[in-house]
């Protein structure tokens, strides 16, 4: 289904729920444009919220874009992707567990002494990259973990669609206490519509007061079971591992009541949770299987990139046969780098799997136009037009949750002028195969929190990359911004120096005319610009290349005194007496965002 132009109108097909980021990128306009959009119509939405068709189609409409919007028929990949985990279909399956709460309460802590206790240790070395999903025994069962470090990551899963997370600890300090972020991870978590199990961590710790969390928790409309409410909570230490086997059975046992079942006989579908570069291995995804059974050899489609699956590994780097439902892999194969957050889909072949990529590509290409394009090639032909400048860049960061918050700061900085394309972006330290990107595609790589090794650093002098490394991320968007102003094209200021009436015309030829006159406003100076105006019409644009006071040549003449004037023209221009030359200088300025 290509798109359709019809009496000079792009038809881009969208799907019945949109994020507002999505949205503007099919536009082709910046977010903040479509947000000022959306709040004047009374819709306070951000970037990654997801508003409906029909609002969709009134604010492209109030926008006056040559663009209608036509919903894309649901396939069954869209029933998939909708659907949540929590099937009641098919056999029983592993919980999926993300872990938040406030800063420094333990959440690290606890997922390490998890995993440290249960875990295969990992056993290929020298992994830089962060692991985002892992899965541990407990009990003869699997647990699968989502090491999301913030809930800015959980956030951008969720955005595409699906339900990943079946259960959230939310872990507390005891000696702490509830804090405002423990309550935006409680207020989050509702809001997903998972469970929530409380893990009151340090309990080790002399200022240690659980039932002071207890009553907290209680305060906040989470009443522990013991106090006759149905809030499940379990004191752990995550130094001296106390408690944590029965936090295990706990998240169990509300797996057990949740009845999480999926269908393990179908082709596997799932969600891609992490991609990279690898030296020598090529795209890695991390994804995570959410339905049915994915086997090395089989194809699976994921946004525009697709894989025969080469190697099926556990997130420690296993190799293995099968993976079903709620087990994270590492996939490689792919062709080109998937997309954080995009779905897969398995297909029957390769033929099925590019038709399913050339389709969605064409989905996005404006139809007439015959080049295969995705869409950051079809923003980049329609912003052609508006003289829209770009600036390329990768971004490297140490933890999927950071990569959000960059990635989504960096977006907002986009405005009618100038945007910025994030031609990749990933984690873990920045590696040749980043800078060999950069490269062809011109790009600066921000890296925060990560290193350059010392190969990567040699190979981005020898290739004249550009690589900025930051700790902090106002820093980074500083400098983003300032890259960004670069590209603005600059302000030109005009500032009137002078005016001259013409008296008298003594030359004049194709290039040049010599004039004399008296000087009524300002001071004239040289060299300048000027404007000849006769009967307040502008008849020509000149240059000014000579000032005579009297035999002598001046490099200025101020107000009430008679001068000669050499002029510099670029056609004949047939002077008269009482023209009016208005000189000025003009200069241009570089912008700030
Ligand atoms: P996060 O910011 O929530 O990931 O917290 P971290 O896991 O980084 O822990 C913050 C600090 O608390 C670290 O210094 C940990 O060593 C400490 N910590 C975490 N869990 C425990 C615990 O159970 N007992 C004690 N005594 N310290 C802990």
């Amino acid at each position: 289904m290509a798109d359709t132009v019809t009496s000079q109108k792009t038809t881009i097909q969208i799907e019945d729920m949109i994020t507002v980021g999505s949205l503007a990128e099919h536009l082709a306009i910046p977010v903040s444009r479509l947000i000022g959009e959306l709040m004047k119509n009374g819709i306070m939405a951000t970037v990654n919220e997801k508003i409906d068709f029909d609002t969709a189609q009134i604010i492209v409409e109030e926008l006056n874009l040559p663009i209608t919007l036509s919903k894309s028929t649901a396939t069954t990949k869209e029933a998939v992707r909708l659907k949540p985990l929590s099937s009641s279909k098919g056999k029983s399956r592993p919980p999926v567990v993300a872990v938040m709460g406030h800063v420094d309460h333990g959440k690290t802590s606890l997922l390490d002494a998890i995993r440290g206790a249960n875990v295969v240790k990992d056993e290929a070395g020298g992994i830089t990259q962060h692991i985002s999903a892992y899965q541990v025994e407990h009990n003869k069962r699997q647990i699968t973990f989502l090491d999301t470090p913030g809930h800015e990551a959980f956030a951008a899963i969720r955005e595409h669609g699906a339900m990943l997370t079946d259960i959230v600890i939310i872990v507390v300090a005891a000696d702490d206490g509830i804090k405002p972020q423990t309550l935006e991870a409680i207020r989050f978590a509702r809001k997903a519509g998972v469970k929530i199990i409380v893990a009151i961590n340090k309990i080790d710790k002399d200022g240690a007061d659980i039932n002071r969390v207890k009553q907290q928790l209680a305060e906040n409309d989470l009443l522990v079971e013991e106090w006759g409410g149905d809030t499940v909570v379990q004191p752990v230490s995550a130094k001296t591992k106390e408690g944590i086997p029965e936090l295990l059975d706990l998240i169990l046992l509300v797996a057990d009541i949740e009845e999480l079942k999926a269908d393990y006989d179908i082709p596997g579908t799932g969600l891609i949770i992490e991609a990279h570069y690898e030296q020598g291995r090529g795209p890695v995804a991390q994804a995570l299987v959410e339905a049915g059974t994915l086997e090395p050899g089989n194809f699976i489609v994921a946004g525009n990139a697709y894989a025969k699956i080469r190697n099926l590994e556990t997130t420690n780097h296993q190799p293995i046969k099968q993976a079903t439902p709620s087990t994270p892999v590492i996939i490689t194969g792919f062709k080109i780098l998937p997309e954080f957050g995009e779905e897969f889909e398995t297909v029957n072949n390769e033929k099925q799997a590019r038709h399913i990529v050339a389709t969605r590509v064409a989905n996005r290409q404006v139809s007439g136009s015959r080049i295969d394009m995705g869409s950051n090639e079809l923003i980049r032909l329609i912003n052609r037009d508006r003289q829209l400048s770009e600036l390329n860049i990768i971004i490297k960061a140490d933890v999927q949750g950071s990569l959000a918050s960059v990635s989504d700061s960096l977006k907002a900085l986009d405005t009618d002028e100038v945007a910025i394309r994030i031609v990749g972006s990933g984690l873990g330290s920045i590696s040749e195969n980043d800078i060999y990107l950069a490269h062809t595609s011109n790009a600066i790589i921000y890296g925060f929190n990560v290193n350059l090794p010392t190969s990567s650093k040699q190979q981005a002098a020898r290739d004249k990359v550009r690589v900025r490394l930051y700790k902090v991320i106002y820093e980074l968007i500083d400098d983003v911004k300032s890259e960004l102003s670069k590209l603005l094209s600059p302000e030109i200021i005009e500032t009137e120096l002078g005016r001259l009436i013409v008296k008298g015309i003594f030359k004049t030829t194709k290039t040049e005319i010599i004039c004399g006159g008296e000087v009524t406003k300002g001071k004239l100076t040289v060299p300048a610009l000027a404007r000849i105006i006769r009967d307040k019409e502008v008849i020509a644009e000149v240059e000014i290349v000579g000032l005579r006071r009297g035999n002598a040549e001046a490099k200025e003449i101020l107000e009430g005194e008679m001068c000669g004037m050499n002029i510099k023209t670029t056609k004949k221009i047939e002077l008269q007496e009482n023209d009016r030359i208005d000189l000025f200088s003009r200069e241009t300025v570089a912008r700030q965002l």
